[in-house]
Order: structure tokens, then sequence, then C-alpha cells
């Protein structure tokens, strides 16, 4: 027998690493059963290239659990070691490894899947571990090792029945959960459940008539799919066999959109079947997400970083071999072969996506509205995306329609064009809340774009960075002939007493939700008599700081601004106007002529000291002028006053104001009562 120490520097590193990686100890189970399987590989290898001549019989790795001894045993009948071997491998290279692995990783958040531990992981589990193992090579002796832990360790020679090695761990006290069949069978099927070679792990049960409940059976139960979806060829697999493949993945979710099959074996290797799934919420965002193997094994579902951020939208599988996986997440990013993998990643998906657009142009609409969000986010956040993005992004109209960009651009182009040479894209984020608007659009011939996704409006933000002379336009953002002007403004004929005296009685009735101002448009005879439209900029600025804060969210805190437009063309204004001048143009005029006297005299005054200073200016002239202005301003309230009474009580007001607002959802509660009542009393 021989006796060493394992040469470690470090005096005793086991603590350090039990400690290091407690919280996710169970990859131990997955780096012996690599193990396993790489030994099962290369002695497949052997076999094929004819250096092994006799059977290769059952070639699949075991897991046992044995409560009562307090250990679990990973079987395999790979190439095993001979004692120099082990000496090599294990006393030398596993235990050197682990040793630079704690030196590397200071810090354990670093690691990424927790790679390059290998052999030694088994320590993380055990207070003692033994290897049993014979090699395939004629004439070697099958060798015991053990090890309790400590830097020291025994190598002996031993009978083996059987060529391979097995691997017993002597559970630890405080890893004793991993003598439960669920939590063995719960790590087995997280990160074995795709390896190339069968993995048995107890017998398959079987429900039982007679007894009523579920018994096991003679057969050993597989727990892996040793021949995935992303090792065949795309030829031999039908669609069913890709939603087949999903449904195992992620058992829960709804059929997917599209797939798309990666295959590369040059300038690095890559493998694996992504899939653009149908998002409903954003839980399963969260929780379905592309799983991450090398050579079959899985490494984790944490793949940023590795593939561009709106990728981790997709699902599905992705192998490779050439992910440096012990390195920790910043590192990854700069790393050349992770671009080039992700790049390739993401011409890949615009290439699929393209091709259906071109292909299958109906079942590209039919699923447009589920991709969408993939797509403006992948546009906005990616460059290279955009570019190819730009061929297949699709704009629906209010009327279902779907065009892309160019087609679009020309269908709006003759209608749409402003007298500066600017196209507007009008578009509404609700068809319901946003009708009369839409409808008056629709009225001039133009056509409107339903923009209700969520990213939408941040997209047409970005859009309109990209397109020319081009802008976005909500229907309601103003008045539609405003939208689009088609000629120099049309000035009101309205004198700027009337307009002052509507606006103060307009204001009377206009609700506390936010700051109006009042404006005057010539209209059309057919738009109405008043709307009410709130700024693009405003309400974008407003969009934005709800959703990101920063330097925008000094916006969010303003209060809700509002034009109402008053469309003087029209006969209800009109009449509104000769009905306040018959009403209170008396008294209105009486006011009137008693600031006349008193504007002239200030006229006069400030006439007078217009070529002096504030400080040389008579004390008698100061006095005066701050006389007559309050004598102004008194009459103005009571003008005022008079108005907003008037206001208040005028049915045609209220009518007309209560419609604008009802236009705009903004007609609510006990408003929207009385407007009701007040309209069933106008019906006569
Ligand atoms: P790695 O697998 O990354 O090389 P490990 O510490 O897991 O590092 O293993 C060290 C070496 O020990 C392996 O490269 C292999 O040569 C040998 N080895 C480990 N497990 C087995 C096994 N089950 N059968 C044969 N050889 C093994």
């Amino acid at each position: 027998m021989q006796k060493g120490k394992i040469g470690v520097t470090a005096e005793n590193i086991f603590p350090i690493i039990k400690k290091f990686l407690y919280s996710e100890n169970e990859i131990f189970l997955r780096e012996l059963i690599a193990n396993a399987v790489d030994a099962t590989q290369k002695m497949k290898k052997i076999a094929s290239v004819g250096e092994y001549e006799k059977e290769l019989g059952d070639l699949t790795v075991r897991v046992k659990v044995d409560k009562e001894n307090k250990t679990v045993t990973i079987s395999d009948r790979g190439i095993g070691m001979t004692q120099e071997e082990v000496n090599k491998y294990i006393n030398d290279v596993a235990f050197s490894s682990a040793e630079e692995f704690v030196h590397k990783y200071q810090d354990p958040s670093a690691i990424i899947g927790k790679f390059g531990l290998g052999f030694f992981s088994a320590f993380m589990v055990s207070d003692k571990v033994e290897i049993y193992t014979q090699s395939y090579q004629e004439d070697a002796k099958a060798v015991h090792w053990v090890c309790d832990g400590s830097p020291e360790y025994q190598i002996e020679e031993t009978e083996k029945e059987d060529r391979g090695t097995d691997v017993v761990l002597h559970i630890d006290k405080d890893a004793e959960e991993y003598l439960e069949d669920n939590r063995i069978q719960e790590v087995l099927d997280k990160y074995c459940k795709f390896l190339p070679v069968p993995i048995a792990f107890g017998k398959k049960t079987e429900y039982d008539q007679n007894q009523g409940k579920e018994v096991e059976t003679d057969q050993e139960n597989i727990i892996n799919d040793t021949d995935p979806i992303w090792k065949k060829q795309p030829t031999d697999l039908s669609d069913e066999d890709y939603k087949e493949f999903y449904k195992k993945l992620y058992p829960m979710a709804e059929d997917p959109l599209f797939h798309i099959h990666l295959n590369v074996d040059y300038p690095f290797n890559l493998e694996g079947v992504l899939y653009f799934p149908k998002i409903r919420n954003n839980i399963e965002v969260q929780k379905n997400k592309i799983q991450l193997y090398a050579n079959q094994v899985f490494v984790t579902d944490s793949v940023e970083n590795i593939v561009p951020e709106f990728l981790t939208l997709l699902h599905g599988v992705l192998d490779s071999p050439d992910i440096p996986l012990n390195v920790s997440r910043t590192y990854l990013q700069g790393d050349p072969n992770v671009k080039k993998i992700s790049n390739h990643i993401t011409k890949k998906v615009a290439d699929r996506l393209e091709e259906i657009f071109k292909n299958n142009r109906q079942e590209f609409e039919n699923k447009w509205d589920d991709l969408k969000l993939f797509i403006e986010y992948g546009a906005m956040t990616d460059e290279k995306f955009y570019e190819r993005a730009q061929n297949f992004i699709l704009f629906k109209n209010t009327e279902g329609k779907y065009f892309s960009l160019e087609e679009y651009k020309e269908h709006i182009k003759e209608n749409q064009t402003d007298k500066d040479n600017k196209l507007i894209y009008l578009y509404t984020t609700d068809k319901d809340k946003q009708y009369t608007f839409i409808e008056n659009a629709k009225n001039k011939g133009y056509d409107v774009l339903d923009l209700s996704g969520q990213l939408d409006t941040h997209f047409i933000n970005f859009l309109e960075q990209k397109m020319d002379n081009s802008s976005f336009a909500r229907v309601d953002a103003d008045v539609i002939d405003k939208l689009i002007q088609k000629e120099d403004k049309q000035e009101t004929q309205l004198s700027q007493d009337d307009q002052d005296e509507l606006a103060t009685i307009l204001k009377s009735q206009l609700p506390d939700i936010g700051t109006f101002t009042v404006t005057f448009e010539p209209q059309g005879e057919d738009q109405d008599p008043l709307a009410i439209t709130q700024s693009e900029f405003m309400r974008r600025m407003k969009d934005m700081a709800e959703l990101g804060g920063g330097p925008m969210s000094f916006y969010g805190e303003m209060p809700d601004t509002y034009n109402l437009v008053v469309n003087t063309n029209h006969r209800l204004i009109e009449k509104m106007i000769n009905n306040k001048n018959n009403d209170l143009g008396d008294e209105l005029n009486k006011i009137k002529n008693e600031v006349k006297p008193l504007q002239q005299e200030k006229d006069r005054i400030n006439e007078a000291n217009k070529d002096k200073k504030e400080e040389e200016m008579p004390q008698g002239d100061k006095d005066n002028l701050q006389d007559l202005d309050k004598q102004i301003n008194e009459l103005n309230s009571q003008k005022e006053q008079k108005l907003t009474e008037y206001g208040k009580k005028s049915q045609l007001v209220k009518q007309l104001i209560d419609l604008a607002l009802l236009a705009n959802n903004m007609l609510k509660g006990e408003a929207l009562d009385k407007f009701v009542k007040r309209s069933i009393k106008l019906i006569k």
C-alpha cells in the first residue's frame, strides 16, 4: 500500500472549498457523472479505432444511493485508471487544479456554472471519498484509492470485477439531502437530462391496478435522452419534433412561434435550437430561459453576457464547448469567442426571420403581434440586428392590415406629407379611447397605425431618429388639420376680446385634472367644435419619465397639460359667441367703457415718463399708476367673474365641453352622471 500527501500547498483547502460552494454543492454530481461519461466516450473511441478487441458491453453509467451506509456511488464502464494514472490524474492533476481554482476565485460569485472543479467537488458533500478503478488496459491491476478530505490519501491494489470506475462518496452530515432519491433525481434532471451516455438511477415505476399505486419494475430507470434534437440534422426533423422537444424543456409553456436550429463548427463550435416563445406575461419571461450546455452537460440558464440581451427572451438550448465557463461574467463580455458566438446567433435569428417573412408572409403576419415585442427590443438594443430587421419589421394599421416599413411609406406618402415636406405617421395607442380622433383622421383620407404594444411608443422614438424628414404623431396630439398641416395656418377671424372672453367662459367648465390652454383654430365645419388634445412632446416625455426615471423624472412630476382647441368655424361656436354677446354684451361693454379712460390715463403717464429711468419717475406718477392698475384689475376681475358665472350656467358650454371630454374618455363619475341627466333633459 502506498501512502502519500497530495501536492497542495495551502495547508487544508477542503474546508474553504466546501464553504465557497456550499450553496451550489449539488454540482458534485454533474462533475462526477461528466467524468464517468468522458471515460465512457474515450472507451468507445478506443474500441472504434480497434485498440480494444473485447466486447464493450453495457456502457450505462449508474448512480446508486445507499441510505444505510450513507454513500452515493457513481459507476461507469469507461477506460478506468491504472495506479499510475490515479497518481497522475487524481493526486496531482485533480488536486492541483482544485488549488488553482481556489486561488483564482477568491470571489465565488464570479464563477459561472462552477466548472473546473472536477473530481475535487466530491469533497463538497463527502467526508471520505473512495475510488475503485480497473483500467481497460491488458494486465492492469485494479486500484483502490481513499482520501478523507485531508491532503493525505492511501492507494492500494484491489480486486474489481469489471472494467471502469466506481466513485464512492461517504456523505457528510450536512449534505444528507443527497441520500434522498428525490433530491438526486432532481439534480440529475437539471444537469444530466441530455448526456450522450445512458445514466441509470433506480428502477422504472409502473401503475399497478391491484395495489392502486406506482410500483417499481425490474427495468432500470434511464434518466436521460442520449440523442437530443440539437445533435440531429435539421433535414431529419419535422416541426412536430421541434415542438415536442420544446414541451420537454418547458412543459407548461404554450407552443412556440418559430424555431431556429444552430449548427456551426468553424471558427467555433455551437449547436442548439432556439425558439421564439409566445410571451404571455413577465413571469414566464423570468422562468423559462435558454439553457446553456457544454457537450450536453447542463451548465447554466443565465446566458446573459453570452447572447445579446434581447435574445435572452428566446427559449431553447445552446451547446458549446467553446464558451469559457470558469471565468467571471465581466470577462465573458470581452471574450472574442463569446463575441463571435453572440454575433452569429444574432445573424441567424435575423436570417430566419427574414426567410419566413420572404417565403411565408402570411404566417409571419399572423405571428407578428407576438413577435413584435422581441423584434422591437432587438432593433433598439442591437444596431446590427436593426440593420437586418428593417427589412421585416411590420406596421399594423387600425384596419388590421400589415405593411413593411417601405410599403407603409409608399402607402401614406401621397396623402400625409405636410407643407414642409415632412412625412407624418399617425398612430393610436388605444383604438377605443382615441376613436373620435381616428375617425377624424380617416375622414381626411389618412391612415392610422395601431401602436398599442408595450414597446411601441419607445420604438417610434427610436425609428424617428433613423428616418429622414418623418415624424410620428398620436392622433389626439392636436386637431387633424394641425397634425398634418397642408398650407400655411389660417388666422382666426375672432377678435382678441372674443377670444379672451370665450376662453374664460370655457375654463369655468373644465375639470380639475391638469392645466388647460385654450387655443382657437379655424377648421372645417365637419370637425368637432371643441377638442381636447395633449402635445406629442409632453406626452412622450411623461411616458418616458414613468418608465425610466433619471433625468426625465422631472417631466413625470409636472401636471398633465392639455389643449382645448376651439374650432372657430363651427356653427355652435359662433352661436356661443352670439349668446355671450346677447346675454352679457351690455354688462361687458359697461366694464370696458370704465376701463378705457383708466387705460388711457395709464398710457398717458407712461408716455410722459418713457425716457426716464424707474428711479427718476415722479412719486406722484408712480402712485397714480399703482392706483390705476388696482382699478383696472378690479374691473377685470369683475368681468372675469361675470364670464365665469355665465359659463357655469350655460347649457351649451357645459354640453360641448362634456362631449369633448367624453371623446377623450375623460368624463367620469359624477360629471358623467350629470352629463347623462342633462342630455336626457335636452331631448324633448
Ligand atoms: P477534468 O475532468 O477537468 O480533467 P477532474 O478533476 O474531473 O478534471 O479529473 C481529472 C482526471 O481524472 C480526468 O481528466 C480523468 O483523466 C481522470 N478521471 C476522473 N474520473 C474518471 C473516471 N470516472 N474514469 C476514468 N478517469 C477519470
